[in-house]
């Protein structure tokens, strides 16, 4: 039976334990008579998952070690329908079944790459919150989309808009009448901080994102304003642009999600409140839509809507990534590695918040930007920019 023909979609939620994984659950349970949850995965949160596993009833729920599913598999005792499985082929596994018709891919950083990739494969409606993957292995991943007629839709907010402002019938910026992209940034917690004390914020006032509640991986990215940069390239892939058409603009209130601007001088926007079930009930229902449980924006509350360009000294993170656009091939693979691994040290307390950017540049210098036209390419720059980034760590620590 097709995909379109079933009256009840099947839905695989990858990372459903984390920020847009609790998001999209929330949507599905609105429509449990257009929805059902064929598999849920998690990394290790075994209690929350349970959890979900009760309430949806998924077939399979997926963690990545066996530790974590021993611990799931006790929380799951007699609770039947739901098979616990382990490890990163079984990732894909559920990714790429036949059972499932939609897959939102929200599993943060590379991990995800491998079972985004599962998706995209088997010709998925796939929900592409993971922008990590696309920035890694962006030619590999718009390629395989292309051959096997993956349905990508974008659950970033600021892509989702930009979608949603382009003609349904969309084939690149030249044929739309598209001048330039406008890729909107809240500036994140640091915005206006004095840069002087940027070397001593700590990671919970990092994650302590002024508009977004999200994992702690994208807060720190939306602090150093390296979301941006890796959705700037995201923006290029998803939408076929060069770098040099998409502009960023500080718009500190995150209601308007991003623009668009015709050579016509017409400028569309979205605007909502700043919920990603809005995104997520968006391509879940497109090109139909569907209530997402967000209230209707109340532009009299709101008052005003700011802009302002952005500071590219107060976030190197931002000139990194619009660099490593327009290298292309392997930049933004040793970029966004880089970047993991910086994160990862800044957030366990052995390396300063300014001292990320230094480690992504120091890998960047390094990298030798050469077209990635395989997998094992992708993963190989991959691993070598990590090592990298792990040695330039050290040199750094805290
Ligand atoms: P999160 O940290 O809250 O959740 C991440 C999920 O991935 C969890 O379920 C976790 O168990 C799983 N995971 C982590 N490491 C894993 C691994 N090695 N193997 C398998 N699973 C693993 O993150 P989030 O905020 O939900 O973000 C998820 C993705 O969506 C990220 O790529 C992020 O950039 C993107 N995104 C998030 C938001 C947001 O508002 N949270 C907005 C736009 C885009
Ligand atoms: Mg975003």
């Amino acid at each position: 039976m097709s995909t379109a023909a079933r009256a009840v979609q099947r839905v695989t939620v990858l990372g459903a334990t984390g920020s847009i994984g609790v998001s999209t659950l929330d949507v599905l349970a609105r429509f449990p008579e257009r929805y059902e949850v064929f598999a849920l995965t998690g990394q290790n949160q075994v209690a929350l998952l349970a959890e979900q596993c009760r309430r949806f009833r998924p077939s399979y729920a997926v963690v990545t070690d066996e530790t974590a599913g021993q611990a799931l598999r006790e929380l799951l005792r007699g609770h039947t329908g739901t098979e616990v499985l382990v490890g990163t082929t079984a990732l894909a596994d559920v990714a790429a079944a036949p059972e499932a018709d939609v897959v939102m891919a929200a599993i943060v950083g590379a991990a995800g790459l491998l079972p985004t990739l599962a998706a995209v494969q088997a010709g998925k409606r796939v929900l592409l919150a993971n922008k990590e993957a696309l920035v890694m292995a962006g030619n590999l991943f718009m390629s395989a989309v292309a051959q096997h007629q993956a349905l990508l839709l974008p659950i970033d907010s600021e892509h989702n808009a930009i979608f949603q402002c382009l003609p349904a019938d969309y084939r690149g910026v030249a044929a739309a009448g598209v001048d330039r992209i406008l890729l909107s940034a809240s500036g994140g917690p640091f915005r206006t901080r004095p840069v002087h004390e940027l070397a001593t914020v700590t990671p919970d006032e990092a994650c302590a994102h002024p508009n977004w509640s999200m994992g702690r991986k994208i807060s720190v990215d939306s602090a150093t304003m390296m979301n941006k940069g890796l959705e700037l390239i995201e923006a290029c892939w998803l939408f076929q642009v060069g770098a040099e058409r998409v502009q960023v603009v500080i718009h500190p209130q995150s209601i308007v999600h991003s623009l668009v601007s015709y050579v016509d001088g017409s400028v569309l926007a979205q605007l909502g409140n700043p919920d990603m079930r809005t995104p997520i009930a968006h391509a879940l229902a497109w090109p139909d839509r569907m209530p997402s449980g967000v209230d209707a924006l109340d532009l009299f509350r709101i008052g005003r809507l700011d802009f302002e360009e952005p500071d590219l000294e107060r976030f190197p993170c931002l000139r990194l990534a619009a660099g490593a656009a327009a290298a292309g091939g392997s930049a933004p693979t040793a970029l966004n590695a880089a970047n993991e691994v910086a994160v990862a040290a800044f957030l366990e307390g052995m390396l300063p918040f300014t001292a990320i950017a230094q480690v992504v540049e120091t890998v960047l210098n390094s990298t030798d930007i050469v077209p990635l036209q395989s997998l094992e390419q992708v993963l190989a720059c991959d691993a070598a920019a990590r090592r990298r980034a792990g040695a330039a760590v050290a040199n750094l620590a805290a």
